[in-house]
């Protein structure tokens, strides 16, 4: 094989891509990850300044029954700690540690809808029931990261006792596929309650998948050092077994006949197989399929037409704060994971109806009405409170406190903003009323103790990994998705119309996130790996 020509490429160093390049380097494939950015990892990283580290992307991680097995079977030690997560609502602030919290919820919500006390107990018998589900879905590790031929005990003891009632429990969780907003209104009358449940989930995320949060919320772990250690410890497997990673390159043309990448230097490589682990419009845009049967081409062209006039999910907004005030300040408050959620009323229909007028009108609305609409919108969110030194001291300096607060934001109002020409005086204003909502409410000590801050928008995620609408976990939910989204199908989630043609990552499966996002990297790295063995037997 000369210099640049490789079994299997891998475009997108995301926590997809490394997954799929760590099993195929382990196989002994010769591959090559080519990632944009000079760091891997993707929604998956970290960053350091002055001495306070900040997690970029995810937060904390879930195994779901996929990361942990992942681990095992790729021999990797992460050292982790438990990402404790705590929920408030104004001044009561309740602090999740185990499956007997839930009661506890119960009770803050009914402390603050007393009213609503039977809505609240028919709204906590769904989360039970699908408490029970989670604990069947994930109730075992991941098959696909078994070595199903020579673990016996796993597949008679564990694999098999579990698969009947993984087939009915999947027939109970498509049932539950509509918005969760749709689901709550059917058990909820109380609009400021249904907010308080979902208003921290994405836009029409399915029922199943927003309520099953509170098992999500005991799985989190926080690896020591930050998120990015996981992407760094498969970065280091993939060295380990001899796979190569080529950073700060894009590629920017798929010539699928010819098997051929170029980057922005000119540059091509040559592969047998591509596994595509990035955003899926921007490779339905770049290739070309000149060259393919007529049958690929117009399968390709069909799929091509359904990405692209799909969107993108729900991204976010960050602040990030560095604060001199020590650690223990905050831990007397909450856990170093926290949605918080400093007004009852929640947002109503100030992030649909009212922020789709402003955005349909935007040419003839006053600026004004922007910050009239953005003071509600900062008043009456939840947001996301993330304190990695509450995981792991060692992440601060000393008596010094790393803050981050985030929380849904639309892609279109950043944009528009940007186009307009305002969008430098748009982020202080909205930086300046978060930090005033946050301070006047769960952190006052924030008021004279922030040395630094700043802030990354929907638009720096779409720069930064190429995100389209700046979504940080694939397409937003609607009825007729461009990819699959019944988990019995996963394992087709991976394929697209050109036979040596791969793909993985958020963009391939709906609902994503990082474990779905290794779970099709795999997917990925497995069906190559098929190939390549019906080729070598023929
Ligand atoms: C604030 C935040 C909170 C989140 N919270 C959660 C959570 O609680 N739970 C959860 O499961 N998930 C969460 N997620 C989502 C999760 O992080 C992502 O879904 C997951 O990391 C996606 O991984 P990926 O590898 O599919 O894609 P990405 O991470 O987007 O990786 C794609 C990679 O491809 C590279 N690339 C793009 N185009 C090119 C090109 N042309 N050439 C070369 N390289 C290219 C990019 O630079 C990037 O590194 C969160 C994300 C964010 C940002």
């Amino acid at each position: 094989m000369s210099e640049n020509t490789y079994n299997t490429i891998i475009v997108g160093g995301g926590i997809a891509g490394l997954t799929s390049a760590a099993y195929l380097s382990r196989a002994g494939q010769k591959v090559l990850l080519i990632e944009k950015n000079k760091e891997c990892g993707g929604l998956v990283n970290s960053f350091t300044r002055d001495g306070f580290h900040f997690d970029a992307g995810v937060r904390a991680l879930e195994d779901a029954g996929i990361i942990f097995p992942m681990l095992k079977d790729l021999n990797i030690q992460l050292e982790i700690v438990k990402s404790k997560v705590s929920l408030g609502i104004e001044n009561e602030i309740l602090h999740i540690q185990n499956l007997n919290s839930l009661s506890e919820y119960r009770e803050l919500l009914i402390k603050f809808f007393p009213e609503s006390e039977g809505e609240i107990d028919e709204v906590l018998k769904v989360i039970q029931k699908i408490m029970r589900h989670m604990d069947v879905l994930y109730g075992i590790e991941n098959p696909l990261f078994k070595d199903l031929m020579h673990d016996r005990t796993f597949v008679f003891k564990k694999l098999l006792p579990w698969l009947p009632k993984f087939i009915f429990t999947i027939g109970k969780i498509n049932r539950m596929n509509m918005p969760v907003e749709e689901y709550l209104k059917r058990i909820v009358k109380n609009p400021s309650l249904r907010d308080m449940i979902s208003q921290h989930f994405f836009k029409n995320t399915p029922a199943f998948f927003a309520l099953s949060y509170f098992s999500l919320y005991l799985d989190y772990f926080y690896p020591k050092g930050g998120v990015w250690k996981l992407p760094e410890a498969l970065k280091n497997k993939i060295l380990e077994c001899g796979g190569k990673i080529k950073t700060e390159t894009k590629i920017i043309e798929v010539v699928a006949d010819k098997c051929l990448l170029k980057d922005q230097n000119n540059i091509t490589y040559q592969y047998a197989n591509l596994i595509w682990a990035a955003d899926l419009k921007t490779l339905y845009k770049t290739a070309k399929t000149e060259g393919l049967s007529s049958k690929i081409r117009s399968r390709f062209e069909s799929v091509k037409t359904n990405m692209l006039k799909n969107r993108g999910g729900d991204s976010v907004f960050s602040l990030f704060l560095e604060v001199d005030e020590p650690l223990e300040s905050f831990k007397k408050i909450a856990n170093g994971h926290f949605f918080y959620t400093p007004s009852k009323l929640g947002l109503g229909e100030t992030h649909r109806e009212e922020l789709n007028s402003l955005l349909i009108n935007f040419e003839k609305v006053e600026k004004e009405q922007i910050l009239t609409w953005l003071e509600k919108f900062t008043r009456l969110n939840t947001y996301e409170i993330s304190i990695p030194g509450l995981k792991d001291p060692e992440l601060v300096p000393p008596g010094k406190t790393g803050i981050i607060i985030s929380f849904l934001a639309e892609y279109d109002l950043f944009n528009k903003i940007q186009k307009a020409g305002w969008l430098d005086k748009f982020i202080p204003e909205l930086e300046n009323r978060v930090l005033r909502v946050i301070s006047d409410s769960v952190y006052p000590m924030l008021k004279d103790k922030i040395i630094a801050h700043f802030s990354f928008t929907p638009l720096s995620i779409e720069n930064r990994v190429g995100s389209s609408e700046g979504a940080i976990t694939g397409w937003s939910f609607q009825k007729h998705m461009p990819v699959i989204n019944k988990i019995q199908k996963s394992g087709r989630s991976v394929l697209t119309p050109v036979p040596s043609i791969y793909q993985a990552g958020q963009w391939v499966y709906s609902p994503a996130g990082v474990p779905m996002s290794v779970l099709t990297g795999k997917l990925a790295a497995d069906k190559v790996l098929k190939q390549v063995r019906k080729f070598k037997n023929r």
